[in-house]
């Protein structure tokens, strides 16, 4: 052994580059156990705040994601957990203590907390912290240096962090937060970027308000591991939610597709009963398409069928399910509708068809067929088939016009 090796070091935080413990260990593959688990980004977002704030974890007071939202164009609080104030401190923590929570169940505890709206006070009093992306260069410049002292708005610092893409850690700068209801600030705090390589996902901040404790170097890096893994988590999330979001609708319309139906017709049926309500079906078939096929091509049915599917979105309301059965049949879930409210909605798509103005050949109609389930008597089947043969009846009737299944007396 040589004799040049440094003195074993007295305390790990007077190093440049701090020795984990076995704790720091167990702790990091406990939280990334529990990422592991889930896609849903609340429940990643959920894990990595409880790790970081609990005791038995990092211990930091409290913690906030700001993650980027590419559609809007803006990085936004996505959730926070910590007490507001210092009395709301003390009540959380002699709460954990009384319910004796240990890391592990913290870890798992999400879907109980989801609901429980004290456990989302923070967020809710972070609520309308924005940033707009296109704001981020202006509000960067405002930032301070670490070292400093006084306060500066969190969107100042928040933007610097995103933009440099790396960590910043004051026991002097206060962050303040003016847009809450309660306004307040970030003490003894440290902020981490997130980051895949391809793109900035949001920035995690941490602070100590309330023990005033200073954030070590060892919690500097364990925060930064967390954040990297929580990156690539919340990015695989959000490729999960989409992947998710393509399977539920129909790749030509853009409406959502049969299988949604099948799921959606059973949910509404199982509600219908609980409550006693109606719950309508309009079956719609476009008129002699085989024809227009043969005339126009199968490329302007397609756009044909675009053009179906998106004037019976536009006329359906927000808890109706637009979905396009098969082939150039579509189907309309109305729940808390009767068959004579449904047969109004359904001659209002019979006219909206006819009268949409951006047909590719001119005009298209279609026939439709309604049925009506009262407090689900009728199961999935039995519906489609009252409709479908409601269907069959307008078209004898001469298309283009809507028949109601008979009601038996
Ligand atoms: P009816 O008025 O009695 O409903 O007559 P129809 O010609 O519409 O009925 P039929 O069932 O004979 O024809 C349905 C046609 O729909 C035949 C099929 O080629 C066409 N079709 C089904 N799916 C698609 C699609 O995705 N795109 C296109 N362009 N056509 C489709
Ligand atoms: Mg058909
Ligand atoms: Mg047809």
């Amino acid at each position: 052994m040589s004799s040049t090796n440094p003195p074993p070091p007295e305390h790990d935080d007077d190093l440049e580059k701090p020795v984990f413990s076995m704790r720091d260990l167990a702790f990091e593959l406990e939280v990334t156990a529990a990422i592991l688990r889930t896609l849903e980004i609340d429940q990643i977002l959920y894990v990595v705040l409880s790790g970081v704030t609990s005791g038995e974890g990092l211990g930091f007071n409290r913690g906030l994601f700001m993650l980027v939202d590419y559609g809007q164009r803006a990085l936004r609080t996505s959730m926070a957990i910590g007490p507001v104030h210092k009395a709301d401190a003390h009540r959380i923590w002699e709460d954990m203590k009384a319910k004796e929570l240990t890391l592990g169940a913290l870890l798992t505890a999400y879907d109980k907390v989801k609901d429980d709206p004290t456990a989302h006070e923070l967020t809710h009093h972070l609520g309308h912290l924005t940033i707009g992306m296109n704001e981020l260069e202006q509000l960067a410049a405002q930032a301070v240096p670490v070292d400093a002292t006084g306060t500066v708005p969190i969107q100042a610092m928040v933007a610097r962090c995103l933009l440099a893409g790396e960590p910043m850690f004051s026991n002097t700068v206060q962050l303040a937060c003016e847009e809450s209801e309660d306004p307040f600030v970030f003490k003894n705090w440290g902020m981490v970027p997130l980051a895949t390589p391809e793109h900035a996902v949001g920035v995690l901040v941490v602070d100590n308000a309330f023990s005033e404790r200073v954030i070590t170097i060892r919690e500097n890096q364990l925060l930064i591991a967390l954040a990297n893994l929580t990156a690539i988590a919340v990015e695989n999330g959000r490729l999960f939610a989409r992947m998710r979001a393509l399977a539920e609708v129909d790749g030509l319309t853009g409406v959502a597709n049969r299988r949604t139906y099948d799921v959606s017709v059973q949910r509404m049926l199982t509600e219908a009963r609980q409550t006693g309500r109606t719950l309508s079906l309009v079956i719609i078939d476009v008129d002699h398409f085989k024809q227009f096929n043969d005339r126009h091509g199968h490329l302007a049915g397609d756009d044909v069928l675009r053009v179906v599917a998106s004037t019976l979105a536009s006329n359906a309301r927000k808890s109706d399910l637009v979905a396009r059965y098969g082939g150039e049949e579509f189907a309309v879930l109305l729940p808390g509708t009767t068959l004579e409210q449904a047969a109004i909605v359904a001659r209002k798509l019979v006219r909206a068809v006819e009268d949409a103005g951006d047909m590719p050949h001119g005009n298209v109609t279609i026939s439709a067929g309604v049925a009506c389930s009262l407090a689900g008597n009728l199961d999935a089947t039995q519906l489609f088939e009252e409709a479908d043969r409601a269907v069959y009846r307008a078209k004898h009737a001469g298309r283009n016009r809507v028949e109601c299944a008979v009601v038996a007396s």
